[in-house]
């Protein structure tokens, strides 16, 4: 009986890895300096409003508005105010010379910018030329956070505007999760590093570039193999290296199931595998499943194709939600945008394909030339993937699903 397998839809591949992560539960502190990247482990309450105290957004004169409604009004300036400085109470009549972020001093409501203004030449004496509403140029206190509310979410990936934030609360420290530890290697005997000479036969492996600075990116601790020979015993042993203090390897190359490609039989013995023919263009072999260690849980696997740009496209299209979930981060649906296709796709396929485009300067994509799995240009060159549905040809002018690179790199 030869029942072939039916192909797996790109969704369904995506969430059964999602179904079957287990997220790291060990946290550490970290400095807030120090936090970039990493995954919130709690919640963070504002012990503080922000700011503290109403505060002045400009240089000026800080005054009671009741005071200038004549739109003329000659005050004496009884104090001046910097930043970082308490003033006294602003008796009635009276102005202060006050500068931005300077606490506005009790008695005054109102700022009025300095080019409003006229002092004498002794400063002891200023004209207020507006009539300032109550209110005006005051930052008010807790304008931004109030005192006692959630400021970042656990789950939550710590970026620069996170890390100020944090900074403005005052928070020093952050329960972040621990950093995942993923292993890689490469199979292939014809890869060679750069630096070295290409033999006949060879090519250089792009994969490890590419690999590591993709789980850089996501703020994993890789430990990196290197290439690994085209051996089922050699691959058998660096399945078992990688397994031992990692929670997850990635490998690329020889997961089609060739005499050459050694990955599902060692996979098989060390652990347990799911080989997968998934409905997609460029990547449809994925293999996912688990390597035994003598501690604690197996470590999670996943095999990538050989070829550069499947290899790059199935990694952030699965390995990066997947890394999510295991890091404790929240899961987050890369942004799509319906944009207009200035280029005709006529190869309907009955693969779902993701094609490498470039938005142009009138608003609408062009299509790389060479949709070829193996061309890694295509993915320098674009600006992001065209996700387009099984069978569907496109027409230029027709509307598709275009998801940026920029969406899928963090
Ligand atoms: P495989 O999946 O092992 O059958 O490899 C598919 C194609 O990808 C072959 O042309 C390989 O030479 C190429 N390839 C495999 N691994 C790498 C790598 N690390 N870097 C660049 N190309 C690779
Ligand atoms: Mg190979």
């Amino acid at each position: 009986m030869n029942m072939k397998k039916p192909m797996l839809s790109v969704q369904e591949a995506l969430d059964f890895l999602l179904q079957s992560a287990r997220s790291v539960k060990e946290r550490e502190l970290v400095s807030t300096l120090d936090a970039n990247g990493r995954v919130l482990a709690e919640d963070q309450i504002s012990q503080i409003n922000v700011p503290p105290m109403d505060n002045t957004q400009m240089d000026g004169y800080v005054v009671r508005a009741a005071d200038c409604v004549s739109g003329n009004a000659v005050l004496r300036v009884s104090q001046r105010i910097p930043a970082g400085h308490i003033g006294q109470s602003l008796e009635a009549g009276t102005a202060a010379r006050i500068f931005t972020g300077a606490f506005i001093p009790e008695g005054a409501d109102a700022v009025v910018i300095q080019e409003q203004c006229k002092a004498d030449a002794t400063g002891e004496q200023v004209t207020i030329e507006h009539a300032p509403k109550s209110g005006e140029w005051i930052r008010r206190a807790g304008e931004d956070i109030q005192t006692g509310s959630v400021i970042l979410q656990a789950g939550t990936r710590l970026r620069a505007q996170e890390q100020g934030l944090a900074a403005s609360v005052g928070l020093a420290q952050l329960p972040v999760f621990r950093r995942l530890k993923v292993a890689v290697f490469f199979t292939g005997d014809e890869l060679t590093m750069p630096g070295e000479p290409l033999k006949p036969g060879a090519i250089y492996n792009s994969n490890r570039f590419m690999l590591r600075g993709l789980l850089q990116q996501l703020g994993c601790d890789v430990t990196d193999l290197g290439n690994v020979p085209d051996t089922l015993d050699a691959t058998r042993s660096a399945l078992r290296n990688a397994a031992q203090g990692n929670d997850l390897i990635i490998t690329s190359g020889g997961v089609s199931v060739g005499e050459e490609d050694h990955i599902k039989p060692a996979v098989e013995a060390e652990g347990s595998l799911n080989m997968w023919q998934i409905a997609m263009k460029p990547g449809k072999p994925l293999a996912f499943g688990e390597v035994h260690r003598e501690s604690q849980h197996s470590t999670f696997f996943v095999g990538l194709p050989g070829n550069p740009v499947s290899s790059f496209v199935t990694f952030l299209l699965f390995v990066r939600p997947f890394i999510h979930a295991l890091q404790g981060a929240q899961t987050i649906t890369p942004k799509s945008y319906s944009m207009r296709a200035d280029f005709s796709w006529s190869k309907a396929d009955r693969r779902n394909e993701f094609l490498r485009v470039r938005i142009n300067d009138a608003h609408g994509l062009d299509l790389f030339s060479n949709q070829s799995s193996g061309v890694l240009t295509s993915t320098v060159w674009g600006d992001g993937l065209v996700d387009n549905p099984p069978n569907q040809v496109i027409q230029p002018g027709d509307v598709v699903r275009f998801i940026p690179f920029n969406e899928l790199l963090y």
